[in-house]
Parts: structure tokens; C-alpha cells; sequence
């Protein structure tokens, strides 16, 4: 493709088709818009084909600021008002596709495939006349007099405008190795101070009791407290363990505030009530009342046998003796491992297997009614290269989502 420096090649180019980008390029294409998206894999769509383990969970029944972390709540609502749960499940089902809501209050297409999904927007993508070129990666964009040139090694185009949807850096092997930062910044951006995997699996070191349970899940409420004991945040979800640590629904959601912490304060902790449904005093209770029975006995009321003999291994004491015989200091070491333990957690698995990045552009950098930027007039920004991460739940595509109409919906007033 050559530039033509009399008129632009397109009124929009779309850097980045993944969820966002589609989204942005459907609805600049449907506003009558030429719309052009470039992207550098080779396969489009790559996260929206692994997302939800193949089935896409496409958004939740009910979104909320609260649900996200990074910039502030009252920014986040602007942009997630605009295109909210109702739109997402009107735009699929005029596309073709049924999303049905599971107990969980997640939303999936009814035929458990994520390749509908995909396939909904490429084929609206094709409706709206969008001309998709991959994989072509952009190197740069810069901004001329009028408009822009878009750059990489396969030749140059020109746009009136351009809407970044480069993602953040989590899954590089989709094609969202973290080079869109270096274009916003090019054009006048900053990223904030800490962008790190979220949504990421946590490690523990190489002997720790709980990787010997691996395959073994459990509900737990995992906690994050300051040096001083203040609580950060909390959730209570299901926990895998894993050969490497630990995973599953609550670990991913607890890990950008553990990282937000620790970069806080390297003292900050993660702590896990193994036994939400006991009270501290009750389980103390009933290992005071118990008798002739043994610490394993009590805690089988509750736990599975193996998680059991985990928490008695990892509270040091001997759990076969009655617990009549338990001295003071060793229920309140088994209770600590019960309801209290401090995680060891050595690190997170880093972006290869995170679900999203925390961290990016901020927000107050760009006009929430339209997406575009507030440093270079033509240029819009969308999806996880902002500064915005949703816990687990179809969060992250609905911001995709939100922010794509916004932008794409918006593209062609903002020249
Ligand atoms: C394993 C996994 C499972 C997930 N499951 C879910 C889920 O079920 N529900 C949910 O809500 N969220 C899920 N997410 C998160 C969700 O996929 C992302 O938040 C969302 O895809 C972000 O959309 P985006 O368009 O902003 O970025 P991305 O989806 O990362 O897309 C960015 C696109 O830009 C392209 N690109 C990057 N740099 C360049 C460049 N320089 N030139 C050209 N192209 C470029 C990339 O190739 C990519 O196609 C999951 C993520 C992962 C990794």
C-alpha cells in the first residue's frame, strides 16, 4: 500500500483487530466511514477464540465500575454507560448470535463457541464495508498536516484519523506484544507508572505443601493488607491449586491488587481464609470441645481429607492427637493456618499466562464522550491500552466493546 498525500487513503485506520478494534471499525464503517484495520498476526482474533476457555464469555448480566480497577470509578462509568450489557446482547443477536447467562451471571454465545463470536464481527465488519489487512504490523504513526501516516515493514498508508487498539502486553504470542504504548507515547501519551500482568496464576516456592494438591480447588476468601494489617481488598472465590502454585477465578482476581500492594510496599501481604463458612471463634470452639477426637476429624466437617492434612501439615502440629491434648499455642497455629495464612507467593506468572494487563494510557488523557485523544487532535484510543482492568467475568470485553462503539460511533466527528 503507498500513501497519497492529496487525499488520505482512509477516513479511519484501525490499528490493532482484536475486540476493541473490530468494534471501533464496525461502527465507523456502519457511520459511512472507509475504514481500514491493520493488524500484525497472523490469525485475527486469537484472544476472543481462547477467551473463556473457547467459549468466550462475551460480557456479565451486570457490569459495574466496581468490577474494574486502574483509573477512577466515575471515569469508568461515563464510558461503560454509553454501550452497557443490554447493547452488547442486541448487537450479537442482530449479528446472529444468542447469548445465553449462566448461574454465575456470565454471558456466553448459546452455542458454547467462541468462534461465533469471531466470526459475528468479522462478518459485521464485512456488512460495514471494513477492509481488514493482516498480518501487518504497524512500526508507526505519525501525524502530519493532514491526518496520518501509518507505517511497518509491509509500506506505509494514510488516515484522516486513527483509533489505537493495540491491547496491553498479556498473551504476546496473540499478536499484543506491548508496542502500542510505544506508538501513544509517540504521539504525545504517557503510560502509567506500573503496567504488570493481571488476572495472572501466583507461585509458590518449589516445596510448599499446597502445590502437592494440584488439581484440587476450593472456595477461600484471599485477602491483601498493608504492613499495618489495613485491608486492600478481599474476595471470596474458587482457588485452584497447581503444580507451580495457585490459580483459579480468585487468585486471577486478587493478583493486580497483591502486585498493586507489593509495589506500594514490598511488605504488603496476601493472606487465605481456607474456611469462609466457619467463624474463627466457632472453629476454636469446636476444636476446645472436641475431646478425644483429633484436629483431622474436626477439620473434615469442612475440608476435603487432603486439604486437611495440608492445613495440619502447614500449622506444624501433630494432628493426630486428641484435641484435648492440644496446647494453647498450637490451636491458635492451626487456626492461624486455617482461617489466616500468609501466603508465600514468590511472583506471578508473568504475561505469558495473564488474562490482561494492568496499567496503560490514562483516561484523563482522552475525551470520554468520544474516545479521542486529548494530546493529538484524529487519534482515538480503545480497549486494554487504556488505563482500565476488569476482574474475571466478561468484564474486559464489555469494556472492548464500550470503548469500540464509543470511538468507532464517534469517528466521524472527531477529525
Ligand atoms: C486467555 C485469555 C482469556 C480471556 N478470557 C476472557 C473472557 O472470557 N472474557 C473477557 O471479558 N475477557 C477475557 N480476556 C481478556 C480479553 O481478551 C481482553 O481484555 C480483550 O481482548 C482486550 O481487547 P483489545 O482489543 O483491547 O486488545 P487485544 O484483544 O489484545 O487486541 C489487540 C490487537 O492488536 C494487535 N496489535 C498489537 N500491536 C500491534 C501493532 N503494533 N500493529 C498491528 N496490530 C497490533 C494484536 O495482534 C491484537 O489482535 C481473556 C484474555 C486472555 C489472554
Amino acid at each position: 500500500m503507498t500513501s497519497n498525500s492529496n487525499s488520505s487513503d482512509y477516513d479511519v485506520t484501525v490499528v490493532g483487530g482484536g475486540a476493541a478494534g473490530l468494534f471501533a471499525a464496525i461502527f465507523a464503517g456502519r457511520a459511512g466511514q472507509r475504514v481500514l484495520v491493520l493488524d500484525g498476526a497472523k490469525k485475527l482474533g486469537a484472544k476472543i477464540l481462547v477467551a473463556g476457555g473457547g467459549r468466550c464469555n462475551v460480557t456479565h448480566h451486570a457490569v459495574d465500575p466496581a468490577d474494574y480497577a486502574g483509573d477512577k470509578p466515575n471515569r469508568i462509568r461515563k464510558v461503560l454507560r454509553r454501550f452497557d450489557v443490554t447493547n452488547t446482547i442486541d448487537f450479537f443477536r442482530e449479528q446472529g448470535v444468542e447469548l445465553k447467562r449462566e448461574e454465575t451471571g456470565k454471558l456466553f454465545p448459546v452455542t458454547d463457541k467462541a468462534r461465533s463470536v469471531l466470526d459475528a464481527l468479522l462478518s459485521a465488519c464485512n456488512q460495514a464495508g471494513v477492509t481488514l489487512a493482516h498480518p501487518q504490523r504497524v512500526e508507526a504513526v505519525e501525524r502530519r498536516e493532514e491526518g496520518f501516516l501509518i507505517s511497518g515493514d509491509w509500506g506505509s498508508v494514510s488516515a484522516d484519523r486513527v483509533i489505537l487498539a493495540t491491547g496491553g502486553r498479556a498473551l504476546p504470542k496473540s499478536g499484543s506484544d506491548g508496542h502500542g504504548y510505544a506508538i501513544a507515547e509517540s504521539l504525545g501519551h504517557r503510560i502509567s507508572d506500573r503496567v504488570f500482568p493481571a488476572l495472572v496464576p501466583l507461585i509458590l516456592p518449589g516445596e510448599h505443601p499446597l502445590r502437592e494438591l494440584s488439581g484440587v480447588s476450593f472456595d477461600g476468601t484471599l485477602t491483601v493488607r498493608a504492613p499495618g494489617g489495613k485491608i486492600l481488598h478481599h474476595t471470596t472465590h474458587s482457588i485452584l491449586c497447581t503444580h507451580f502454585g495457585l490459580s483459579g477465578p480468585g487468585i486471577l482476581d486478587i493478583s493486580r491488587h497483591w502486585r498493586d500492594g507489593i509495589e506500594d510496599d514490598a511488605g504488603t501481604t496476601l493472606d487465605v481464609d481456607f474456611m469462609p463458612q466457619v467463624t474463627q471463634k466457632d472453629l476454636d470452639q469446636a476444636l476446645q470441645r472436641a475431646g478425644s477426637k483429633t484436629p483431622r476429624t474436626i477439620l473434615r466437617q469442612w475440608l476435603s481429607d487432603r486439604m486437611s492434612d495440608t492445613l495440619i501439615a502447614l500449622s506444624g502440629i501433630d494432628g493426630q492427637s486428641p484435641c484435648a491434648q492440644l496446647a494453647k499455642n498450637d490451636r491458635k497455629n492451626l487456626l492461624l493456618a486455617c482461617k489466616h495464612y500468609v501466603l508465600p507467593v514468590q511472583g506471578d506468572r508473568g504475561y505469558t499466562y495473564a488474562e490482561v494487563t494492568m496499567g496503560g494510557v490514562p483516561l484523563e488523557e482522552v475525551d470520554l464522550k468520544t474516545m479521542a485523544s486529548r494530546k493529538t487532535p484524529g487519534l482515538s484510543l480503545v480497549g486494554e491500552i487504556l488505563d482500565v482492568d476488569g476482574r474475571i467475568g466478561g468484564f474486559n470485553f464489555q469494556w472492548a466493546w464500550a470503548t469500540g462503539f464509543i470511538a468507532g460511533s464517534s469517528a466521524v466527528f472527531t477529525s
